[in-house]
């Protein structure tokens, strides 16, 4: 397989601050982007030489799309799989439809991730009504989560279940989407591992990542994070192979107090805990995608200094003009509208100490 020439043109599905990011990216390497998205002047379309506005599901249209790209990647796990079937029969799609259909459905993924590829996840059952919530919670024990199977994300579509008193309306708050229950893992710490696959099974991956939620939404990434013995790394690489994975793909996990790690759920794209890598000296997890789904060698991914990056969420992205002025900060604005809260705006990545080479003796 050969790697494609500057020139050639990417098809991104997905027009929010991800696929603007890859397409800055790919524009870089002398590469066009194509973004296909529902909105009329989303973040990634602003900055790409080619937009089709449409619905994921006006095939005509997708196919239409398809036909100008010479490689389609996706910026969202929640692409329909018909979607990405009708990509997939006129160019090349990468990541492939075996990552979507895994990572789109909590139980799909957590059975993928036990059974095939023999990884630790935490203990879940399927639930299809509010009496299997119950037997559930008696088999796993409380605390638990409910969560539905699809279109969840930044906590939307997840509830805590404390007692057995909270099981109905944890229920009904669901409205009855099909849903999984897993039993709470009381972690140390939360990282994640960002790495990237190639057409021909090179693999390169970041430092461990270690990762703040606030009200469910990631607050901020440090990369490296201590206390990194390569296990995560490894886990994730397995992940990847199992899915004959090409392109850049996240693993969140779940570090125990023993320091066992228990894999919380993957994303098949890049990943906002990838974003301190823009500024860290090395190739970044935008370029890294672009890369590997291209055929090209894959980046530098050793960072030459640590990084904490901070989401900017809401009205934090009003504050542009001082932190534009902050020494060691690096900052990134999506170019969305109106700052409502939760709305994630921008962010900053703040340089930290410089991380020598392993193997220099100064
Ligand atoms: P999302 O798609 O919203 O990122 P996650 O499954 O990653 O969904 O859940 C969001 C956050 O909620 C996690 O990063 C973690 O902090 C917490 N969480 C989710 N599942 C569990 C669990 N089984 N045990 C403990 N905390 C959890
Ligand atoms: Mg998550």
């Amino acid at each position: 397989m050969s790697a494609l020439a500057p020139g050639s043109i990417i098809g991104i599905l997905g027009g929010g601050q991800l696929g603007r990011m890859l397409a800055l990216a790919a524009a870089r390497l002398g590469f066009s982007c194509h973004i296909y998205a529902p909105e009329a002047d989303g973040p990634a379309a602003m900055v790409s030489a080619y937009h089709t506005m449409g619905d994921y599901l006006d095939l005509d249209k997708v196919k239409r799309f398809a036909k100008s790209c010479d490689v389609i990647t996706y910026e969202f796990e929640n692409v329909p799989a018909v979607t990405a079937a009708a990509c997939a029969q006129l160019s090349p799609l990468r990541p492939g439809a075996l990552a979507l259909e895994v990572a789109q459905d909590r139980l799909t993924e957590k059975t993928f991730l036990q059974d095939k590829a023999g990884i630790a996840v935490v203990p879940f059952a399927d639930i299809i009504n509010v009496y299997d919530v119950g037997r559930a919670c008696k088999r796993l024990n409380v605390p638990a989560i409910l969560k539905t199977r699809r279109l969840g994300y930044d906590g939307k579509g997840q509830v805590k279940i404390n007692s057995e008193d909270d099981i109905e309306s944890a229920y009904k708050a669901l409205a009855g989407a099909p849903a999984i229950l897993e039993k709470f893992a009381p972690f140390k710490r939360e990282v994640s591992i960002v790495a990237a696959r190639g057409i021909d099974n090179t693999f390169s991956a970041y430092p461990l990542i270690e990762n703040i939620h606030r009200n469910h939404i990631l607050h901020s990434s440090t990369c490296p994070a201590p206390n990194d013995n390569g296990a995560a790394s490894a886990i994730a690489r397995a992940i990847m192979d199992a899915l004959d994975y090409v392109g850049v793909m996240a693993t969140e996990f779940f570090e125990m107090e023993d320091g066992s790690l228990i894999v919380n759920e993957i994303a098949p794209r890049v990943h906002n805990s990838g974003h301190f890598s823009q500024d860290s000296g090395c190739c970044d997890q935008f370029e890294l995608h672009i890369r590997a789904i291209t055929g090209w060698p894959l980046g530098d991914t050793k960072p030459r200094h640590s990084t904490v990056m901070t989401n900017l969420i809401g009205k934090d992205a009003l504050d542009w003009k001082k932190l534009a002025a902050d020494e060691n900060t690096y900052l990134h604005l999506y170019g969305k509208g109106s700052a409502r809260p939760g709305r994630k705006m921008g962010h900053i990545n703040v340089a930290g100490t410089p991380l020598l080479p392993k193997n220099s003796d100064s």
